[in-house]
């Protein structure tokens, strides 16, 4: 404090240190907070501009915003109407499920007829357009196929549906097992779609030969290793097919039923094909899968039963997110 007086004790000089170090961060606090101060008011200065901008952007797009979420809207209403439909089970009705089949494939033509062009059609089987799209239109062309894509194989998915309801065997596990393999085929399908396009983007002699040509490179292994992963998931939702055994547990014999009381603890109903877990407890083959497409343990005794293994898209569902890379 003052420092012209000798003999300041040490306890003095400390504080003195601690009064000296306080005031600079004061300083850099107070520096900061007006940096902040300056910082928020640059952003909203800057915030209804970018807005401003957005919405030319709309209007300079319309069409290609409307179509966007027009499609993206069915698809989500379809995804909705067939994780219904295959809840159902065996209540479904054949009719119902032809007319959205249906419905669903004159949407996919409908829309491809209206937007009618090659830069649509070739990256669907895997040929690049012909010039270089803008980014812009990349990102169009990707979405626009993207879900369409989806709406195609949920036609699919209807007619799994119909099939398995008018099949003598009921086999509502091997329902989910194809609904799987397919929503993996599309995972895979839509992991490649966009790959054609991207290809022609990079590869735009403007930026240089080789600054373009380490660029679609670079992309192209990106592309890879995602699509390596796609494959082993497809791959592996195919080896379930075979699977005879379900491969959480057994088929139970009779006398084990009758030994353990012949009641379901899941549907409380006699049991139907039942099966005996790691556990040792019996379960519906049809309640226990319904189960397990949510959960990972036994009902009963919370017993890890089912390894981390391929995620089951038997609930008919199809993957929301958009695949624009
Ligand atoms: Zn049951
Ligand atoms: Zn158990």
């Amino acid at each position: 404090m003052n420092e012209g007086i000798p003999h300041t004790s040490n306890s003095d000089v400390e504080r003195d240190d601690a009064a000296r170090v306080g005031g600079a961060s004061n300083r850099d606090a107070s520096y900061h907070r007006h940096y902040i101060q300056q910082a928020t008011r640059w952003i909203e200065q800057v915030l209804p501009f970018s807005l401003l901008l957005l919405l030319i952007f709309i209007r300079q797009h319309l069409q290609g915003f409307f179509i966007i979420i027009w499609i993206s809207a069915v698809m989500f209403k379809s995804n909705d109407i067939i994780r219904k439909q295959t809840s159902l089970k065996g209540e479904k009705k054949t009719v119902v499920l032809m007319c959205y089949s249906l419905i669903f494939m004159v949407h996919v033509v409908v829309v491809r007829w209206w937007y009618w062009n090659d830069n649509l059609l070739h990256p669907m089987i895997m040929v690049p357009p012909k010039a270089v799209p803008p980014f812009w239109h990349a990102v169009f062309i990707i979405m626009v196929n993207d879900i369409l894509v989806r709406q195609a194989a949920m036609v699919l998915k209807c007619v799994l549906l119909i099939y398995y309801k008018n099949s003598k065997a009921h086999n509502f596990r091997r329902q989910g097992q194809m609904l799987t393999v397919v929503e993996y085929w599309l995972l895979l399908y839509r992991a490649v779609l966009p790959a054609p396009v991207w290809y022609r983007f990079f590869l735009n002699k403007e930026y240089g030969g080789l600054f373009s040509s380490l660029m679609t490179g670079l992309y192209l292994t990106f592309k890879l290793t995602s699509i390596v992963e796609k494959v082993q998931f497809f791959i592996a939702s195919i080896k379930a097919l075979s699977q005879k055994e379900v491969h959480y547990g057994a088929y139970a014999t009779s006398e084990l039923v009758i030994a353990e009381g012949d009641m379901c603890a899941i549907c409380q109903e006699k049991m139907r094909s039942p099966i005996r877990l790691c556990c040792k407890h019996l379960f519906c083959e049809d309640c226990v899968s319904e189960w397990f497409e949510r959960e990972r343990t036994c009902p009963l005794c919370r017993a890890l039963v089912k390894p981390t293994d391929l995620v089951s898209f038997a609930d008919g569902s199809t993957s929301l997110l958009f695949q624009l890379f």
